[in-house]
């Protein structure tokens, strides 16, 4: 038996280490940024206690990029920014400079190379984060990526100008389990109806972990035609479509009947206001590719009324609690329904609290 060591092979899962990627001037003053300025939309400038000044210009990118376009991207950091650059968790690309007068030149390339806008910074609308969708997720019942593409050629100018009241972030899921997060707007789909369960496949999986996964347990075992498979109490399911995640013979995808809805006011952040879930504004808008108007006819509208009702400073979910949500109603046009109320009173009794089986 050989005492020699096997060589392992390096670990490729996990976050780096980000120190080793950081550009020499955040290396050198880490930790003694004094101040940053604004100098114009996507383009800022940190100054350091020692002087030193790091310039970022903030791109959006589609995301979805291609290995050329990577490149591209490359080529560009290696000749302006010794290499540098950086996503924000909204896929911005955000490239680092140490000379000022590179940045004019960096900008141009990057607008006539790549045709990614500059901007999303500041009182701006940022680039749109949307869950990963069909690329990595079997659940989609829409395609936010394209979805947030078309959003995005409508919000376009809000992108490049810093004129809104606040910050703006928008989210879209492609389904009502949200991976997205939150989002001052955040679009979602939602399913209308229970999963449709599949027995002739159910007994491929493990049917414990399908009934666990109900929120509010409405999944429970029962005998189909003699074979062990599942039911679904439908006065309880919430149509969230958890279990399909689990199991893909509970079916919840339905051309016909999902839509799509707007949440409103979710706040991640505790500057001035502590962070905030989003509310419903608007549900049952169409779910229409390619480019989904609807959606983004309600998205403009929601945004105009806001930049003009609302304080400096105040974002969305501010804004609505100093108005008030009957008023929120009157300014969007957006119809009042019942759907629109809960206070989730009943959470604590209905919503599996538990990881057990029951
Ligand atoms: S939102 Fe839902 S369907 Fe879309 S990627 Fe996330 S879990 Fe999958
Ligand atoms: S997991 Fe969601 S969709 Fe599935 S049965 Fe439970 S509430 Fe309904």
């Amino acid at each position: 038996m050989t005492t020699e060591k096997k060589k392992l092979a390096p670990r490729d899962q996990g976050a780096p280490d980000y120190k080793k990627n950081l550009h020499p001037l955040m290396v050198k003053n880490y930790g003694k940024w004094k101040y940053y300025d604004k100098i114009k939309p996507g383009v800022l400038k940190h100054v350091a206690e020692s002087g030193d000044a790091l310039y970022t210009v903030r791109a959006g990118s589609p995301r979805t990029l291609s290995v050329d376009k990577v490149r591209a991207i490359c080529d560009i950091a290696d000749k302006y920014c010794q290499g540098h650059l950086r996503f924000t968790s909204r896929a911005n690309v955000e490239f680092l400079l140490a000379r000022e007068q590179d940045i004019e030149p960096l900008i141009k390339e990057v607008r006539e190379r790549l045709g990614f806008p500059i901007g999303g910074t500041g009182h701006s609308v940022t680039n749109i984060v949307h869950t990963q969708g069909w690329m990595h997720c079997n659940l989609p019942g829409t395609d936010a990526v394209g979805a947030v593409k078309a959003l995005m050629d409508e919000l376009y100018e809000e992108f490049t100008n810093e004129r809104m009241p606040a910050r703006v972030k928008i989210s879209a899921s492609c389904c009502s389990i949200n991976c997205g997060g939150q989002a001052d707007i955040a679009i979602n789909l939602q399913h209308h109806h229970p999963p449709t369960i599949n027995h002739g496949n159910m007994q491929i999986c493990e049917l414990p972990k399908v009934v666990a996964i109900c929120p509010v347990a409405a999944i429970r075992p029962a005998k189909v035609e003699a074979k062990d498979s599942l039911e679904v109490v439908e006065e309880k399911c919430m149509y969230c479509g958890a279990c399909h995640g689990q199991c893909p013979s509970m079916e919840i995808r339905d051309p016909n009947t999902d839509t799509l809805s707007i949440w409103v006011g979710g706040k991640s952040a505790n500057t001035r206001s502590g962070p905030s879930f989003m509310k419903l504004a608007a549900w049952g808008l169409p779910n229409n590719p390619p480019r989904w108007p609807e959606v983004g006819a309600a998205v403009k509208k929601l945004l105009t009324v806001y930049k003009g009702s609302a304080k400096q400073y105040e974002r969305i979910g501010e804004w609505i609690e100093r108005i008030g949500w009957a008023r929120f109603f009157e300014l969007t046009g957006f119809e009042f329904t019942k759907y629109h109320i809960d206070t989730f009173k009943h959470a604590r009794t209905t919503f599996n609290t538990s990881a057990q089986v029951r």
